[in-house]
């Protein structure tokens, strides 16, 4: 089986489940997992912004994404090309950097960020170091519904008014309840 052909669907659904554990720990709703080529998840991660640093986990810090937590956890990163970062919500610019960094070959993720999110910058076109990641945004209309669900609040509360516009007018429906 080819990496194309890897279904996205369970390892999205993954990330979101870790992405419902960070909001139940009073972090920010954002999950990611990284897959080997065999579909193995070799690590699992989470937002944890509102949590203690830890021997474990990276913490208290603004810089405590679900991706980063990942790359913490992992170290060196063996044979990174044949690796897919899989994240609830599209990666910022901190996490899609450092994924290209690392040579993770494919980055997949569940709902768009409006206002926050790298997708756009991340495949790297004009960066000669770093064009090898791929990119696959929102492959599952239901989940990136359940992702836009899940994270709105927050866009609510954490971004700018200008980025929560942004994500009224991406997502007018699964923004439309919140408060
Ligand atoms: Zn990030």
């Amino acid at each position: 089986m080819t990496l194309h052909q890897q279904p996205h669907r369970r390892y999205l659904q993954e990330a979101l489940n870790l992405a419902r554990q960070a909001s139940d720990a009073g972090s920010s709703p954002v999950g990611a997992v990284l897959v080997g080529a065999d579909g193995e998840i070799l690590y699992r991660g989470r937002n944890r912004v509102g949590e203690a640093q830890s021997a474990e986990h990276v913490g208290d810090a603004s810089v405590s994404h679900a991706e980063m937590d990942i790359f913490f956890q992992a170290g060196k990163l063996e044979d990174p090309q044949t690796l897919t970062l899989y994240t609830s919500l599209e990666p910022c610019l901190m996490c899609g950097g450092a994924a290209a960094l690392l040579q993770v070959g494919r980055v997949v993720w569940a709902t768009d960020d409006a206002w926050g999110g790298s997708g756009r910058l991340i495949a790297w076109a004009d960066h000669p170091a770093m064009k090898e990641t791929e990119v696959i945004a929102c492959p599952d209309a239901d989940l990136e519904r359940e992702g836009a669900v899940l994270f709105a609040p927050e866009a609510k509360r954490a971004f700018p008014d200008e980025g929560w516009a942004l994500w009224r007018g991406r997502y007018p429906e699964e923004t439309a309840g919140v408060k």
